[in-house]
């Protein structure tokens, strides 16, 4: 077992309180992280501050730079992060290392990013230029399904933007993180990037910091309304990327087999703890019991186990909480007589956080697991009949971060995105996120977005000067 120090102020330390952090798939102690409080924030926000007086005066160049050594030393140490990722997450060694590169490749892109100043007014009269300037100190926020990617979406746009940012990663997953804040100490200049651990009252206490000015924060939209009022006291800006009910459509040309295993996938894909997985897929009656049917089957041959071991497809839930929430939505659907695909038939006692695969068989519509954001390996397939109904369906939700539809009909695929009201829709994928694209949600999935530049503007404020050309002075 390893103890990971926090980075405050270019240096790695710690309190001499820890936090134990467990391996999912074995509930074995892995680590210890410092379980910091009110001081060790005040020094890190501190240190942000003091940093932010030079940063904020820094080229893009001198950013870029920085940003690109945190890719590089992600990149360089690949194999150690995405193993020691699998253990504290659970998720399967070929997720983690896509989360690793992934990690390491969005911050490279979005060290290119820029907000150019925009030109007003150009006449005699007047010139007026707006420019962004950075709005200071950023508390980041982070949950533990893909802790290292929503760190470094929070760290590179801050540091691009000019901002130098304080971030707590989840109580569940910091380690990979701690240990990043290690390779990248010598790299980002004291006090810009802060790293500190502790348990969930750390949050309001960034959240209500009187010297925070931006709080950036994924996770769910229970929390993500708390910090909307914690931010209020004085006004912060605040970036949310909070939960989702996803709805996949699939019209009656998809080809069955093709779809299947993309389906499959869309939903399972690390244990199915992605806030952009489809949740629910409604399926055109015409393909309705082939498709199943062909889900059902691939899901067969997908292994659920330990993600250190070769051929697992689908870890365990990360963490006690979830664990026990997925199981009590699969035991209302059993309650319920819903009918299973696959699961729901499993003693799931002995140890790690594992829920066998479980696909369900056309549930009424207002049934929890319909209703509810699942956040675990559980799929319910529904029957739908027209379009009309099912853009209604897929709609009535008070989420709205992501939604598909399949088809070989693009234009009709198009046509039905643009009636979706979520703040992405794939046509024929799902889970695809661009550097260069705003990622948010409409509703309750959020406020404001991420990527792009919407989403560095986020760290940002506008500042607009105007020179009188025709003045007497
Ligand atoms: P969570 O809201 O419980 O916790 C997220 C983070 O907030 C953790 O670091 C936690 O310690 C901290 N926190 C807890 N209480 C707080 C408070 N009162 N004030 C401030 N911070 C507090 O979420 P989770 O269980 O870690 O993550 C799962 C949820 O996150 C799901 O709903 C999922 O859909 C959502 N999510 C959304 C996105 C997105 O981009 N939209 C991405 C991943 C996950």
């Amino acid at each position: 077992m390893t103890d990971y120090k926090n980075l405050i102020d270019g240096e790695m330390v710690d309190n001499g309180e820890w936090l134990d952090v467990l391996n999912p798939a074995n509930e074995q102690v892995v680590g210890r992280v410092p379980a910091c409080g009110k001081d060790e924030l005040d020094r890190a926000v501190a240190a942000a501050r003091r940093a932010f007086k030079d940063w904020r005066k820094t080229s893009q160049e001198e950013r870029q730079k920085v940003v690109h050594g945190i890719a590089a030393a992600i990149k360089d140490n690949a194999d150690e992060l995405f193993r020691l990722l699998t253990t504290e997450q659970g998720k399967p060694h070929a997720q983690a290392q896509q989360e690793i590169y992934g990690a390491a490749g969005l911050a490279a892109a979005q060290s290119t990013l820029t907000l150019d100043d925009v030109v007003n007014q150009d006449d005699d009269q007047r010139f007026s230029r707006t420019r962004r300037v950075p709005v200071g100190v950023v508390g980041g926020i982070v949950p533990w399904n893909f802790p290292v990617m929503m760190a470094i979406q929070k760290i590179v746009p801050a540091l691009v933007a000019g901002c130098t940012i304080v971030l707590k990663p989840s109580p569940f997953t910091p380690l990979t993180t701690l240990r990043i804040a290690e390779l990248i100490k010598d790299v980002v200049p004291a006090g810009t990037v802060n790293i500190i651990t502790g348990e969930d009252h750390l949050g309001p206490m960034i959240t209500e910091h009187p010297d925070i000015d931006k709080i950036t924060f994924t996770g769910s939209t229970a929390t993500g309304k708390k910090i909307m009022e914690g931010a209020s006291g004085d006004l912060k800006r605040i970036t949310l990327e909070l939960g989702g009910n996803d709805a996949s459509i699939v019209l009656p040309d998809a080809d069955v087999e093709k779809v299947a295993e993309q389906l499959f996938w869309s939903s399972f894909s690390n244990a199915g703890q992605v806030c952009i997985a489809a949740k629910r897929v409604y399926i055109h009656k015409d393909i309705y019991d082939d498709l199943s049917k062909a889900i059902a089957e691939y899901a067969k041959s997908v292994v659920v186990g330990d993600g250190s071991q070769q051929g697992t497809g689908v870890g365990p839930i990360q963490n006690k909480k979830q664990y026990d929430r997925v199981l009590e939505l699969i035991q209302d659907a059993k309650d319920n007589g819903y009918k299973f695909l696959t699961g729901g038939d499993k003693d799931p006692s002995g140890t790690g956080y594992y829920v066998p695969i479980t696909i369900l068989d056309n549930p009424p519509e207002d049934a929890r697991i319909v209703a509810e954001e699942q956040f675990g390996p559980v799929m319910p397939l529904l029957k739908f009949d027209s379009i009309d109904e099912v853009i209604e369906r897929a709609n009535n939700s008070e989420y709205g971060l992501a939604g598909a539809v399949w088809t070989k009909d693009t234009d009709k695929g198009v046509e039905i995105a643009e009636q979706l009201e979520t703040g992405t829709v794939w046509i024929n994928e799902f889970m695809h996120l661009s550097p260069f694209s705003p990622f948010g949600g409409h509703k309750q999935s959020g406020f404001g977005a991420e990527y792009g530049v919407d989403g560095l503007k986020e760290f940002t404020y506008p500042q607009v000067i105007t020179v009188k050309r025709d003045a007497v002075v």
